[in-house]
């Protein structure tokens, strides 16, 4: 399986959390205590969450969503589970049954009581008016479908990345910094549970020291050559069934 952060989406435009650059600095993140206390404070959130989305709401997939995309299609990997919310995994073509979003999902928004979904249009509309959003169905508290800081992870997301965790063979991080709980505690799960850990990051992380194997370089450069390399396996793997079906030629 392969779990993904936001260095997968860099080569896209978007800025990740941790590297230099300070991006994030301009929209420190509002925690859901707050979210939740105060009006002043969902209005600010959701202006911010809207300032961010415009920027990026272009951004496309990269080489390294390709190359998962890739993967998937191929029967290398089973699962995706992505802390990112950009959509960009669903965007390159994998089936939505097969991408656990524990953060969430930043391209729509849910009533916080009822879990009903709404458009982030009609939000728009809203803060435009400046308030908050309320949900049409219950008069709930309307949040992007994103997890904040201080809010619950999504309990049957998480027990799906854990089980998918546990079935893994091989567990692929890529992109993550891995210094985000409960999140990182998945390839923590993994190496505990024996199945080799592999780090693609451009930089150190936290967890190197469990990883079977660190590759510290450029995501897209590592996993097109992944890909490449696994289509050569595919190919010898194929010829000695072959030989083993005809005999020798
Ligand atoms: P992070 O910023 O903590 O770590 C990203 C890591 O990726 C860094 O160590 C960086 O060196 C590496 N990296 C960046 N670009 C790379 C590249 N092209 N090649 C190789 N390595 C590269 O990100 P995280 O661990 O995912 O944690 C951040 C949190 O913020 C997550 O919870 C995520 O939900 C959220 N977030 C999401 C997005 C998104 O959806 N695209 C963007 C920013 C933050």
């Amino acid at each position: 399986m392969a779990f993904t952060g936001a260095g997968i989406s860099t080569e896209c435009g978007i800025p990740d959390f941790r590297s230099p650059g300070g991006f994030w600095t301009q929209y420190k993140p509002i925690e859901f205590g707050e979210f939740m206390r105060s009006e002043a404070a969902r209005l600010e959130a959701w202006r911010r969450f809207f300032a961010i989305r415009d920027r990026f709401a272009g951004a496309v997939p990269g080489r390294g969503h390709a190359a998962v995309a890739e993967l998937v299609r191929r029967g290398h990997v089973a699962c995706v589970i992505t802390q990112n919310i950009d959509g960009l995994h669903r965007q390159s073509g994998i089936a939505a049954e097969r991408i656990i979003e524990i953060h969430g999902n930043g391209t729509y928004a849910r009533c916080l009581t009822c879990e009903r979904r709404h458009e982030l249009d009609w939000a728009r509309a809203a803060i435009a008016a400046a308030a908050a959003p309320l949900c049409e169905a219950c008069g709930g508290i309307v949040k992007p479908a994103t997890i904040s800081f201080g809010q619950p992870m999504p309990e049957q997301a998480m027990a799906d990345a854990r089980a998918a965790t546990l079935n893994a063979d091989l567990f692929l991080a890529v992109g993550s910094s891995l210094a985000v709980f409960p999140a990182a505690g998945l390839p923590v799960t993994a190496a505990h549970n024996r199945t080799p850990l592999v780090i693609v990051n451009r930089e150190v992380t936290g967890l190197d020291g469990l990883a079977a194997l660190v590759i510290h370089g450029e995501i897209g450069d590592v996993l097109s050559r992944v890909v490449e390399l696994a289509g050569q396996t595919e190919s010898i793997a194929g010829r000695s069934q072959k030989s083993r079906r005809h005999g020798p030629a």
